[in-house]
């Protein structure tokens, strides 16, 4: 019989002991916090837990409450208790995010009571899997329900830590929950898109610059070729633009392309560096696969040849960097590269499509000429391609689905396509480029290569946070 010691550092607990230690370390080293946003540090952090919960029972791997994605919970028929989910043990969260965990599950005992997301990546997955729907938000940031608590606790962390690594992870988390935990979004935080180019550098346009309220709806729930949203203007007023970014960072670096990971913003400078902006005026770098291939593998003229970058998704589990010649893409969470050699395809970027019908998102290597070439979402399945795989599999596509062709014609985003556009007269060529990929109206100037990346969250006030 295999003996299990709850005592060893990958056990379950283990990890809330330690989480529980760490606890009282920060109540001890943040006595004398000033005006701390949460209730968590006008309390102290233990003091807060241990005054909701007394016991904690471990729940076995067969407890029906205890679903996927589901780490700990408390009932409302139990005083002071909560039970840890075996869902623990395989969770990647830091310490940090184990505390914050805690304390959220500890507040519930008060009453605070969740509802069901109406905006953000947990209300477009749960549009994908309807069956999913979970209470997994908080109305607002203000009320200070369970999510406004460890949104506002992470904050204190990040306002009064001297550890680097806990002030950058308090800082993700944050940007994190504000995005995706509050129905209304606090802080006067728009969505949009970033357009980011060689000579303009970066630029945040809300949605609402480009449609009217009504065709935004539409661009967002179903989209088809018959309801194709036509933009009703040139987009104006960026909400920020790369002066204001570049005067806070202090940096004139160029960049050789732009990606969003998450809520980054990530920038691969020409000086061999990865930068990346998380709605703070100071400037992180990059430690991520992709990353670190380009900084290490790299002579300053492969950087140089770097023609686009993708990030991994909800529904991809890897990321990639293109080049001129080649493709190199990094499995998620692994080291694992796995480089496509091109002797026919002249790259121009990639293009991730939100699939109109099934809501799921495909990408695809968008030749010079504008034919696209399906790249499977799956690493175990795009580790076994060469060049001449990604011809085969764009064919099999089309062949399994008759409507291919003609859904695909309308694959580009409008609003990518508007924000491409350099006068009022180019509205007119619209229609064509919906014709796209037959059309070659969209070219791809080195000296002016164009990013749309987005959706993307900003809101100025954040970097003050
Ligand atoms: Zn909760």
């Amino acid at each position: 019989m295999e003996q299990i010691d709850n005592c060893n550092d990958d056990g379950i607990v283990y990890k809330i002991v330690n989480a529980l230690f760490q606890m009282q370390n920060l109540e001890t080293e943040n006595k004398n916090m000033k005006n701390p946003l949460s209730l968590v540090f006008k309390e102290g952090p233990l003091t807060f837990f241990k005054s909701r919960i007394q016991n904690i029972y471990f729940e076995p791997e067969s407890q029906v409450y205890c679903p996927e994605r589901i780490l700990a919970y408390v009932s409302s028929n139990e005083k002071n208790s909560m039970h840890i989910c075996q869902t623990m043990t395989n969770s990647n969260d830091s310490v940090l995010k184990t505390i914050s965990t805690l304390l959220h599950e500890a507040h519930h005992i008060n009453g605070s009571k969740h509802v069901i997301c109406t905006q953000g990546i947990i209300f477009d997955r749960e549009t994908i899997e309807e069956s999913k729907k979970r209470f997994a938000c908080d109305d607002d940031y203000e009320s200070q329900g369970s999510y406004g608590l460890e949104t506002s606790f992470q904050l204190d962390i990040f306002k009064t830590t001297k550890d680097p690594i806990q002030h950058q992870l308090a800082r993700s988390n944050v940007i994190s929950n504000l995005f995706t935990r509050f129905n209304n979004l606090p802080l006067n935080v728009k969505q949009g898109q970033i357009v980011a180019s060689h000579k303009k550098g970066v630029q945040f346009y809300p949605y609402s610059n480009y449609f009217n309220s009504n065709l935004i709806q539409k661009t967002e729930s179903s989209l088809s070729k018959t309801q194709a949203p036509l933009p009703r203007q040139k987009p104006k007023n960026p909400l920020m633009d790369s002066n204001q970014f570049f005067n806070i960072w202090g940096t004139n670096s160029t960049i050789n392309a732009y990606a969003v990971n998450g809520h980054k913003l990530y920038m691969y400078s020409t000086t061999g560096n990865v930068y990346y902006y998380n709605h703070t005026n100071s400037l992180y770098y990059a430690n991520d696969g992709l990353s670190e291939y380009y900084k290490t593998n790299l002579s300053s003229k492969e950087q140089a040849s770097l023609v686009d970058v993708f990030y991994q998704t909800f529904d991809i589990d890897y990321g990639c960097l293109l080049f001129t010649n080649y493709m190199a893409c990094n499995e998620k969470d692994t080291t694992k590269i796995h480089r496509i050699n091109f002797s026919n395809i002249k790259p121009y970027g990639f293009y991730l499509l939100k699939d109109p019908e099934s809501r799921h998102e495909l990408i695809y290597l968008i030749d010079q000429s504008f034919k696209l070439y399906q790249i499977p979402n799956q690493f175990s399945a795009f580790e076994k391609f060469t060049e001449r795989d990604l011809f085969l599999f764009t064919e099999t596509e089309k062949n399994q689905e008759n409507e291919f062709e003609k859904d695909h014609n309308f694959i580009v985003d409008p609003l990518h396509i508007f924000s491409l556009l350099k006068s009022n007269q180019d509205v007119s060529l619209i229609k064509k480029v919906l014709s796209l990929p037959n059309d070659k109206i969209l070219q791809k100037i080195k000296s002016d290569s164009t990013w749309i990346l987005g959706p993307f969250y900003y809101s100025p006030k954040l970097e003050t946070l």
